[in-house]
């Protein structure tokens, strides 16, 4: 079976063609500058080989067809016909209270994705945008929608509701979401099968640390707490988000310098979090560089970024009454063993003890934990799109 995932930004979409059973990855590749110019960087991972074109793309359906035209081309292509695409599965930031799992997408759900904008007004339009061209260009194709937000629709309302006026909640549906679902659900599983456990019988805490970073805790393979919120401002501090921060503070700023809400917002959103502080890049690779070379600042964002995510260990520990693993994954969890020795040290006390032989790897499953260490710590890449597309199948099938 053969199933297209598509994850549409506002001006790109990403692709692979995949076989979820096999997990071989027949193509992928980026549409970039669409309703700019459009180019397109199309991939076959079996030939190690890469193609760039510059292609007219006005809209998301030029974007597809171009995609579409790639996969079938004589040339660069892997399949012969569009019947070889048995399903599409698109990854949609939110879905709000409607979504706890993948779904069929039809005209009901395409309207509960619409009624979900003013929740995520940057990425559902986008995301809408792309299932549209899809089905405009690949009629009759079964499309699935797999959601951020789905993962953490278990959560106990304890672990949701913000402590403002309940009508906030009952009218206008202010509470905790939580976002990277996806990604935490793929670790999570792949946690349980490493540890050749049942993952009913685990409390894991997965750490998705990226340029965009949540912790959650997972319980019984259900997510009971996560660190973003509302938005995806919330929780850890990020590559140039600010992350939780005392409401006081907006108000003691724009009051101070008579800034609007949007200029708080682009404060927030784009010129804090591990940019804000250290003044040189959103870039944990960068920071590590500036700090060896003895940037106190590039140093002091990396330490509050680590220091937060062992808070949030500790926290989800005791939300859980327990913790049997910790899993590292995504950009800086996966690539950067001096930054998991920081973020666990000092927690023997609750049994979490590193073999810091182990843990100098990147990028593949390891157990990076020592031998005696009861809590097991693992390093997992995550994998979205096998995700994606393994749920597409199971709902086509
Ligand atoms: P992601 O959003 O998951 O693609 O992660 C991007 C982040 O991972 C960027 O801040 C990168 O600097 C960081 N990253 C990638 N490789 C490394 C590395 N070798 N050491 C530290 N951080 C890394």
């Amino acid at each position: 079976m053969n199933i297209l995932v598509i994850n549409a930004g506002s001006s790109s979409l990403k692709y692979q063609l995949m076989d979820p059973d096999t997990q071989n990855v027949l193509a992928k590749g980026l549409c970039e500058r669409i309703g700019i110019d459009g180019r397109l960087t199309h991939k076959i991972p079996a030939r190690d080989a890469k193609y760039e074109f510059e292609i007219p793309m006005p809209t998301h359906a030029e974007a597809i067809q171009a995609v579409l035209d790639a996969l079938l081309s004589p040339e660069h292509g892997v399949i012969q016909s569009v019947a070889e695409i048995d399903a599409v599965g698109h990854r949609v930031v939110h879905g709000g209270e409607a979504f706890a799992s993948s779904v069929k997408i039809d005209d009901a759900v395409m309207a509960s994705i619409e009624e979900c904008i003013p929740l995520a007004p940057l990425h559902n339009p986008a995301n809408i945008t792309g299932i549209t061209a899809c089905q405009k260009v690949m009629p009759g194709v079964p499309m699935v929608a797999v959601f951020d937000t789905a993962f953490h629709q278990t959560m106990p309302s304890k672990a949701y509701i913000y402590e403002l006026p309940y009508e906030y909640y009952e009218k206008d549906k202010v509470r905790r979401y939580g976002f990277h679902g996806t990604s935490h659900k793929y670790v999570s599983q792949r946690a349980a099968a490493m540890l050749g456990r049942p993952i009913e019988e685990l409390k894991i805490i997965t750490c998705h640390l990226g340029n965009g970073s949540s912790v959650t805790a997972v319980d019984g393979g259900r997510s009971v707490d996560t660190s973003m919120g509302f938005t995806p401002l919330a929780g850890l501090p990020m590559g140039t988000r600010s992350g939780d921060l005392d409401a006081g503070i907006l108000e003691y700023l724009m009051n101070k310098y008579n800034y609007d809400i949007d200029q708080m917002l682009e404060i927030l959103n784009k010129k804090s979090g591990m940019l804000g502080v250290s003044g040189v890049s959103s870039d944990f690779r960068d920071l590590g560089d500036a700090a060896a070379q003895g940037n106190k600042r590039a140093a002091l964002a990396v330490d509050v970024f680590n220091y937060d995510v062992k808070k949030l260990i500790g926290a989800y520990a005791a939300a859980m009454g327990g913790v049997d693993a910790v899993v590292f994954t995504a950009g800086v969890g996966e690539n950067s063993p001096a930054q998991r020795l920081e973020m666990t040290s000092g927690l023997e006390f609750m049994g979490i003890k590193m073999d810091p032989e182990a843990n100098n790897v990147r990028g593949k499953e390891a157990v990076i934990s020592a031998p005696d260490s009861r809590v097991k710590v693992l390093l997992i890449p995550t994998d979205e799109e096998l995700m994606i597309a393994q749920d597409t199948a199971r709902l086509v099938r």
